[in-house]
């Protein structure tokens, strides 16, 4: 008999040699049905495989990440089966699970998304034949047999330590060398598609011969699957990268750079407001504006650290005139910030000093890693850096939690979380005790707003504690926003002093904070919440004004004067086409207002006024379209 302990603490007693399936029957037919493989004493573990004696079992159905990435995982095996029964010569490489889809990487001629249809025929041939998957241990000389001549699993082979154990998994004829687990047979792998096809290179490397990364994914039915395909295809058409450019926003220049945006004059606008409505909230909860270079000596970032921790991500050094005159573009602002408040010696009765600064960075992310305004290697950060005394720091961080909040409200912004990233044990600098302090102000912070937040230790800068927001978009994707980090490391590296009221030096903490985060990163996000459809106040342009003929005009444009007299964005729209093809540009370019001007608004000294997606709203006087303009900007402002 085994004892078999359960996540929940209860345990139950087995006969020798079974398997989490048979636990899981045991349990019920439902959690048999459901399971998909299981963590045994830590340690992933097929669902058919004999348990090991006594031991803790945690059963994984869909709802756990390990659990989706069992199944889609066995979805890669059963694609690498097809192509193999279809294409023969095919030889397979790797092909790990991704968040929601797989991919494998195969050695074979290339193909097109046209070859997709015969290839999921096969894997439905496989799926409904419902072969069972088996695991086998094997040694390395019969693996080096199995694999004999197919150089890439050689070489993976080679890459595994001696003395751990090597397994292969079989389904019908076909096997891979494999570290599993997988579900028991191919029946399980209920809905599948393949998505697209795209060129790889051999361990990522383009000296060696292109192999083709098949990507597809998998759900447990093909309701899930459809939705999710139905997903794709709405992020397609949202996505900021093709928004950006239909509706006039940002553009790059291969001349410029790569991950060098260059703002246009609509999205400069958005841009502009943004960084207006957070000034002017900045203001009222008493933050300074400061304003600092883009680069600074290689020895401030020495002192400050990031030289040593953080170079990877830095562009390379500028030298000047001597080997001393060393320059950093700068990867933060803070350093320039700290220079600042040792400019002047520092009472507690400055604390807290909150300096802040729409401060533009530098970082030498990867090129392939760059992805129009999300993965950049210039952005602005609506960065602001705290310096408080220890005892406000509670306050402080809470206030700063709520200055965050209400930019949320005012973005509509509703679905977020909040993450509070406590230390990794071995990845910290500093007194465990001050860590501790800070990580509790943060906790208790999150707690007192009645934020919805989770805990996750070791997620937490080397510096010191923090809290992120991670944004859900209408699509369901997952972003991360702003964040607020506490520091107690740069305030001793550059020895940072104010007096206290007891006459003597003391030692500020920082906190560093940015609700945007990245100003492109944070509009990419908007871009695709909002469709491009952006509220009111946030509109590149936000009235339109339409003449339907020549004879129109002058009046059309003294209502364009009117209401940029009033503080709106109108255009006048100087196009020659009917006004039923310049209300269909309209709508294209998102403008959240029409004002169509005809003879009939002329005698009445009126607009007739449509609301973005084909809303009439019939005709106005003058003043009450102003009026319902500044009440709706009002309402977003
Ligand atoms: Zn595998
Ligand atoms: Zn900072």
């Amino acid at each position: 008999m085994i004892t078999v302990s359960f996540p929940d603490g209860s345990s139950r007693e087995f006969e020798d040699n079974r398997s989490p399936l048979d636990v899981a029957q045991s349990i019920g037919p439902r959690l048999a049905q459901a399971a998909l493989a299981a963590e045994v004493d830590g340690q992933m573990w097929d669902l058919s495989r004999p348990l090991p004696g006594s031991c803790t079992l945690r059963l994984l159905t869909w709802k756990d990440v390990e659990g989706r990435e069992v199944y889609r995982h066995s979805t890669t095996h059963l694609m690498a089966q097809a192509v193999q029964a279809l294409y023969p010569e095919a030889r397979l490489t790797v092909g790990p699970p991704l968040e929601d889809r797989f991919y494998y990487d195969i050695d074979m001629p290339p193909v097109s998304e046209e070859d997709f249809a015969a290839i999921e025929a096969k894997m439905h041939e496989f799926a409904e034949a419902d072969l069972p998957i088996a695991r086998e241990e094997v040694s390395r000389e019969q693996a080096k047999v199995l694999f004999a001549g197919d150089q890439y699993k050689l070489e993976l082979l080679e890459d595994i330590p001696e003395g751990q154990t090597l397994t292969i998994y079989r389904q019908g004829d076909w096997f891979d060398l494999c570290r599993g687990p997988h579900m028991p047979s191919t029946g399980r792998i209920k809905a599948f598609k393949l998505l697209s096809v795209a060129g790889a290179y051999w361990r990522g490397d383009a000296s060696n011969k292109q192999l083709q990364r098949l990507y597809g994914t998998s759900y447990p039915s093909q309701k899930e699957l459809d939705e999710h395909l139905q997903r794709l295809e709405d992020a397609k058409a949202r996505d900021h990268r093709k928004l950006g450019r239909e509706l006039g926003l940002f553009m790059f220049s291969n001349d410029v750079g790569p991950g060098l945006p260059l703002w246009l004059p609509k999205g400069a606008i958005v841009r502009d407001t943004l960084e207006r409505f957070l000034q002017k909230e900045q203001q009222r909860r008493g933050y300074l504006p400061v304003v600092t270079p883009h680069i600074g000596r290689k020895k401030l970032y020495e002192t400050s650290g990031h030289w040593e921790t953080y170079q990877d991500s830095m562009f390379p050094l500028m030298v000047g005139e001597d080997e001393f005159e060393q320059f950093v573009l700068k990867p933060m602002n803070c350093p320039h910030h700290i220079q600042i408040y040792k400019n002047e010696l520092r009472s507690y009765r400055d604390l807290p000093l909150r300096l802040a600064e729409f401060g533009s960075v530098y970082r030498y992310e990867q090129s392939g890693e760059l992805n129009g305004l999300t993965r950049v290697r210039s952005f602005t950060v609506d960065d602001s850096h705290l310096f408080v005394a220890p005892e406000q720091l509670e306050d402080e961080f809470r206030k700063v939690v709520e200055l965050i909040l209400f930019v949320f409200q005012k973005l509509e912004l509703t679905d977020y979380t909040a993450r509070v990233g406590l230390r990794d044990p071995d990845k910290f600098i500093g007194d465990i005790e001050v860590w501790e302090k800070a990580e509790n102000a943060i906790i208790k912070a999150a707690q007192e707003l009645g934020l919805k937040h989770t805990i996750e230790k070791g997620e937490a800068a080397f510096y010191g504690p923090k809290l992120d927001f991670i944004f859900r978009d209408v699509l369901g994707r997952q972003w991360q926003l702003g964040t607020v980090q506490v520091d107690y490391n740069l305030p001793e590296r550059f020895g940072l002093e104010y007096i206290g009221s007891d006459g003597q030096a003391h030692r500020p903490v920082m906190i560093h904070r940015a609700p945007f985060g990245s100003l492109e990163r944070f509009i990419g996000l908007l871009i695709e919440h909002y469709n491009g459809a952006f509220p009111l106040w946030l509109a590149p342009t936000q009235i339109k004004v339409l003449p339907i003929a020549d004879r129109h005009a002058d009046y059309a444009r003294e209502v364009v004067a009117e209401l940029t007299e009033a503080g709106f964005r109108a255009e006048f729209d100087a196009d020659n086409s009917k006004i039923g093809a310049k209300i269909a540009i309209a709508e294209t370019q998102k403008i959240p207002y029409m004002a169509v001007i005809g003879d009939k608004e002329i005698e009445a000294q009126s607009v007739a006024v449509r609301a973005r997606g084909r809303h009439d709203l019939g005709a106005m006087p003058r003043a009450d379209f102003l009026a319902k303009l500044r009440d709706e900007e009002d309402r977003g402002t």
